[in-house]
C-alpha cells in the first residue's frame, strides 16, 4: 500500500510529503494499517527500518481525534499525556522525539520528552506546558509519578520502542510499575504496540501481559 492508500488523515499526509517520504518501508507497509485501525501490535523492527512513523501515526492521529487540552489536563502541575513512548536510551528517547515532531508538525499536538542523566526541573517545566504525546526512558518516567508531576490514568496510547533492550538494561519491574498505572479507572480501551529485535522469553511473557488481540509482524 502506498501512504494514499491509507487513512491517515490531511494533517499527517501533508507532513509525509513534508518529510519527503515518497513511499512506505516494508515495516511501515505492513504496520501502519495494523496500528491505524487501533489494533495491538507486536512487531520485529531494527532501527532504521522506519518502525518511527509506524507508531507514531496512530497516536497523532488519535491525539488530534480527541482534541488535546490546553496546559495541566489533570491539573495545574499535574500532566496527564494521552500518548506515552519508552525506549531504553537518551539518544533512542531524542530521536524519537524529533522525529514525532516533524509528523506532528502544524497540528498543535503538544511533544515532550524526558530521560535520565540530567537534571530533572527543565523537563518537569515542559511537562507544565502541557504534553499529548511523552517520549520518556522508563527511570525517569518513574521519578516524574512519584513526585506527583505526571499521571498516566489518561494513556491511550502506549508503545514500547526495543524492548528488549530495555529488559537487557534491567527496566523490566520499572516497566511493570509505570503500565499498572495506566490500569486505573477510568477504564477504556488502550492500545499498545511493542517493537523488538528479538523476542526471548521475557518479551513473549510481557506482550501476554500488556498487549490484547495483537498483531504479530516479523519482517
Ligand atoms: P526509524 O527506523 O523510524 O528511526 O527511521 C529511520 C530513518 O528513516 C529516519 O531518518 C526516517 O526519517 C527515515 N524514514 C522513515 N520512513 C521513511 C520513508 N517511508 N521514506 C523515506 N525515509 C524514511
Amino acid at each position: 500500500k502506498a501512504f494514499e492508500e491509507i487513512d491517515l488523515g490531511d494533517a499527517l499526509k501533508q507532513n509525509i510529503k513534508r518529510c519527503k517520504f515518497l513511499k512506505p518501508t516494508p515495516i511501515q507497509r505492513h504496520a501502519i494499517p495494523v496500528t491505524v485501525a487501533g489494533r495491538d501490535l507486536m512487531a520485529c523492527a531494527q532501527t532504521g527500518s522506519g518502525k518511527t512513523a509506524a507508531f507514531c501515526f496512530p497516536i497523532i492521529r488519535g491525539v488530534l481525534k480527541r482534541r488535546f487540552s490546553p496546559a495541566g489536563r489533570g491539573g495545574r502541575a499535574l500532566a496527564c499525556p494521552l500518548a506515552l513512548i519508552l525506549s531504553p536510551t537518551r539518544e533512542l528517547s531524542c530521536q524519537i522525539y524529533e522525529e514525532a515532531k516533524k509528523f506532528a508538525h502544524g497540528t498543535g499536538v503538544k511533544l515532550a520528552v524526558a530521560y535520565g542523566g540530567t537534571p530533572i526541573a527543565q523537563q518537569l517545566r515542559n511537562l507544565e506546558k502541557g504534553v499529548d504525546i511523552l517520549v520518556a526512558t522508563p527511570g525517569r518516567l518513574v521519578d516524574m509519578i512519584e513526585r506527583e508531576r505526571l499521571s498516566l490514568r489518561m494513556i491511550k496510547y502506549l508503545t514500547l520502542d526495543e524492548a528488549d533492550r530495555m529488559l537487557d538494561m534491567g527496566f523490566e519491574q520499572q516497566i511493570r510499575k509505570i503500565v499498572e498505572q495506566m490500569d486505573m479507572p477510568p477504564p477504556g480501551r488502550r492500545q499498545t504496540m511493542l517493537f523488538s529485535a528479538t523476542f526471548p522469553n521475557n518479551i513473549q511473557r510481557m506482550a501476554a501481559d500488556f498487549l490484547s488481540n495483537y498483531v504479530f509482524l516479523a519482517i
